[in-house]
């Protein structure tokens, strides 16, 4: 504990140098988690359940207030300074609109920012499936609101960063990536409700075993379009199951037996992608139950049963993520792997016997590479806690 600590405060002066590379001053300074959601593929804008943790990989944001109302953002990621009004604040159709569409729900939300120089650099691969977006919307977000005095609760600042995303991105993304960044806990799962936004930290045993993340190195590029188009037919089935019960009013409320009963009415893709809803969100509650009772080798069938549906029936896999998947799931101490964040590339999440881990590590660089010519990132995570201001 005392050498996390230890290591937190060293990066804070490294921080600071790095902000003055570019501004004066001292800044404050936010750090946000990259996540990986251990099963609930598309299940948060359905208003379903989910089951998050956080990495131990960051965003951060070094800030400085300013007073004439501009807004000078440098990103060390994208070697790239940008600077805003923020009287006119619109999306610009590049990576600032995170930040810029967090100042602006901010402003609407009669947060009175007066200008912020930023410093922004992320170790979390961007578009990786890993949410470097909702990290540096939270990190944002927090930076700001220091500015005018922290007085905003978590599940709003989520619900802020979630706005900005959607309305400004254009990313019709459901809350379980800003929810967990903001109220994630160290060595536990976040057993969300994203309906009601209730929520349970389910604690995570680490000795005997460990969470890995292989890195396909195909980044979900084309990805929001598809991603959106899944939402489309959800709302679809939502709309044909409505004619038959007319009490639903989302897939969370729907059950398979229901589903089922209209197999021959619904069109084929719709019934598919509303069956990976229901029955995903059936495994993310017996997922719960299986970690409280230390069932790890349930959870690892249930994720790669959830797997095999985000493929098949959500169709939001590639051919890389398959193998990867495939290739873990031969590999010895291996309980179970699948696809997580929103597919189309990114990165797997694997569920390893502690003892095979290094042996696990190795086996699938090689394999991959031999098989897909690409070289994967493989990260042995510790589930870490929510964002924090480094101090
Ligand atoms: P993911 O959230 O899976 O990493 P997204 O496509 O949702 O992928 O979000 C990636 C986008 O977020 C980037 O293309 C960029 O616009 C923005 N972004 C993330 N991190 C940073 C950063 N450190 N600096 C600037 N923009 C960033
Ligand atoms: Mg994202």
């Amino acid at each position: 504990m005392n050498h996390t600590n230890q290591k937190i405060n060293n990066n804070k002066e490294y921080f600071i140098s790095e902000f003055q590379k570019h501004f004066d001053g001292i800044p404050r300074i936010f750090r946000a988690p990259g996540r990986i959601n251990l099963i609930g593929g598309h299940t948060d804008y359905n208003e379903g359940f989910v089951l998050p943790i956080l990495l131990n990989q960051y965003t951060t944001v070094a800030i400085t207030p300013r007073n004439d109302y501009q807004l000078h953002v440098w990103s060390e990621n994208m070697n790239e300074l940008l600077t805003f009004s923020i009287k006119d604040l619109k999306p610009n159709g590049n990576w600032s609109d995170y930040i810029v569409g967090v100042a602006k729900e901010l402003l609407d939300e009669n947060f009175l920012l007066s200008g912020a120089n930023v410093c922004i650099k992320s170790e979390i691969p961007i578009g990786g499936g890993l949410s470097s977006s909702a990290a540096v919307e939270v990190a944002i977000a927090k930076g700001f609101l220091s500015l005018v005095g922290n007085t905003m609760n978590k599940s709003k600042v989520a619900r802020i960063c979630q706005r900005a995303e959607n309305k400004f991105v254009g990313m019709k993304s459901g809350i379980m990536d800003q929810f967990v960044i903001v109220q994630g806990k160290i060595n536990h799962v976040l057993f969300l409700d994203c309906r009601s936004l209730e929520f349970e930290h389910i604690s995570l045993p680490t000795d005997n075993i460990r969470f890995v993340v292989c890195n396909t190195k195909i980044t979900h590029k084309l990805g929001a379009s598809a991603y959106n188009k899944r939402i489309i037919e959800c709302e679809e089935g939502v709309r044909l199951l409505q004619e038959v019960y007319p009490n639903i009013n989302a897939l969370r409320d729907v059950s398979l037996r229901q589903l089922t009963n209209l197999k021959n009415t619904l069109p084929n893709v719709i019934q598919r992608r509303c069956y990976h809803v229901i029955s995903e969100n059936e495994r993310v509650i017996k997922s719960a139950a299986a970690i409280k009772q230390n069932q790890f080798a349930l959870l690892g069938n249930l994720i790669n049963e959830s797997h095999d549906s985000l493929r098949d029936n959500y169709e939001v896999s590639c051919n890389e993520l398959n193998i990867m998947v495939e290739l873990a799931r031969e590999l010895p101490g291996v309980l179970g792997a699948r696809l997580t964040g929103g597919g189309f590339g990114g990165c797997t999440i694997t569920l390893v016997e502690t003892e095979y881990v290094e042996n696990f590590t190795q086996e699938i660089s090689t394999k991959y590479e031999q098989k897909t010519g690409l070289i994967p990132e493989i990260y042995v995570s510790e589930p870490a806690g929510g964002a924090f201001e480094l101090v």
